[in-house]
């Protein structure tokens, strides 16, 4: 195993390239066999929740599984689900009948400003069936008979999500979720769950300050049920990040928690700001993933979103055109390396106090600092020195120190480290 950047973003570029095929939804087969293949990777619990479990004002719904669906013409399939899941409305009743064109209009889906691509539709929540396809093909469509099939199944069953808890010194958690409910969709959400094993595994490699909680559950619904099942835990998450969209291009974009100047929130504008990205920090909105849940009033968590391109802003999002091609190994080690370095900044970030405040130590005589002798950090490195021997009064810890003397985080707590072995400061 490596931590090379680009061995790191092909590693996770492999994993969606494999995991692209199946057909996920809320529940069934395919979410099951996703979440065993990141057990591979990480010893996440998977958790069944039975059908018709309330959790809060939802109610678990009927597992849904798929085999195969069609519709044909004149004995040749014109739309197979076999060539690509997006095909089906998730959720989709189980159909078989001869229909006219007419009869079947009405459960056709496509997207007549792009008209090659096929829309990805659910219907988890109403009695229904439908196909998506290209406005191409649904134009082409002369009258007359069709043979229609969903061969899918609506049955009591379970929701499944996983669960993995790595223990760090402290049980303050920091918790990562992301979404695995969607089929044939390479940057929702692939690219997340790819990310989220990486941080897991980088997470169980060596000791942590922090505790890290990762979840891998279906959107809204999943979140709801986790919700519900450790409510009375869920002051132990002092940290948490949904993670979304982090392989295509675009630049990453992180969205406040509902509070807005929550540690994780400040860590996060800290590292987009050194990374000249300050103006992709948004304010919370309760639209998006999870973190509208995790964000609900009744818990009010600490949960920002991190991104590349947002939901919605990219022209591929929710049709087939978010495929192998949209994703890259380079943006996905980016997002990893990001993510790395706001965790980082959780685990270091500290309150200090000068041992002796009054006048500056003598920083020469420690051999701390070499004024122009030309030590490799120069200046910046005792700039941060200053800094820290300024600002360690119990009131600003060092991502506050990092903003305000807008020094990068890992300098400042390089420089503290150094001052703490002189006993020039000291922990609050
Ligand atoms: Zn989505």
């Amino acid at each position: 195993m490596t931590s090379d950047p680009e061995d790191l973003g092909q590693r996770m570029y492999r994993l969606i390239e494999e995991l692209y095929p199946v057909c996920r939804s809320i529940t069934g087969e395919g979410l099951r066999e996703t979440l065993r293949r990141v057990q591979r990777d990480v010893p996440i619990l998977l958790h069944e929740i039975p059908s018709g479990t309330a959790v809060f004002d939802w109610t678990v719904p009927p597992e849904w599984n798929i085999r195969d669906a069609w519709i044909e013409r004149g004995g040749k399939r014109i739309v197979d689900f076999r060539a690509s899941n997006l095909h089906v409305v998730s959720y989709s009743t189980p159909v078989r009948r001869r229909m006219t064109l007419a009869e079947l209009r009405p459960h056709l889906f496509s997207l007549p400003d792009r008209p090659d691509w096929i829309p990805y539709r659910t219907a988890y929540w109403s009695e229904s069936w439908g196909f998506c396809l290209s406005h191409r093909l649904l134009e082409s469509l002369p009258e007359g008979d069709y043979e229609v099939c969903i061969d899918s199944t609506l049955a009591p069953g379970s929701l499944t999500y996983g669960e993995c808890l790595v223990p760090g010194a402290s049980t303050d958690e920091v918790l990562i979720s992301c979404h695995t409910c969607h089929p044939s969709l390479a940057n929702d959400n692939l690219s997340a769950l790819a990310v989220a094993i990486e941080l897991a595994r980088r997470a169980m490699s060596e000791p942590r300050a922090l505790s890290y909680r990762f979840l891998f559950l279906p959107g809204t619904i999943g979140s709801i049920a986790w919700l519900a099942r450790n409510e009375a835990d869920l002051g132990r998450i002092k940290h948490g990040l949904v993670l979304s969209c982090l392989g295509n291009r675009g630049p990453v974009t992180y969205k406040r928690s509902r509070r807005g100047d929550a540690s994780v929130d400040r860590a996060a504008a800290h590292v987009l700001g050194e990374a000249g990205l300050g103006t992709r920090v948004r304010a919370f909105v309760p639209y998006g993933y999870d973190e509208r849940q995790y964000c609900s009033p009744g818990f009010d968590l600490p949960v920002g979103c991190l991104t590349r391109t947002p939901n919605g802003e990219f022209p591929e999002y929710h049709t087939s055109a978010d495929n192998l091609d949209l994703v890259a190994p380079r943006p996905l080690a980016d997002s990893y390396e990001t993510v790395t370095r706001i965790l980082e900044i959780l685990e270091q970030d500290r309150r200090y106090v000068r041992t002796d405040p009054r006048g500056e130590p003598q920083l020469g005589r420690r051999g701390l600092y070499q004024g122009v002798a030309g030590a490799r950090q120069l200046p910046q490195y005792e700039l941060a020195l200053l800094w820290v021997l300024n600002l360690a009064d119990n009131r600003h810890s060092l991502r506050d120190i990092a903003d305000r003397a807008g020094l990068p985080f890992a300098l400042v707590a390089e420089a503290a480290a150094a001052l703490l072995a002189k006993d020039l400061i000291r922990e609050a």
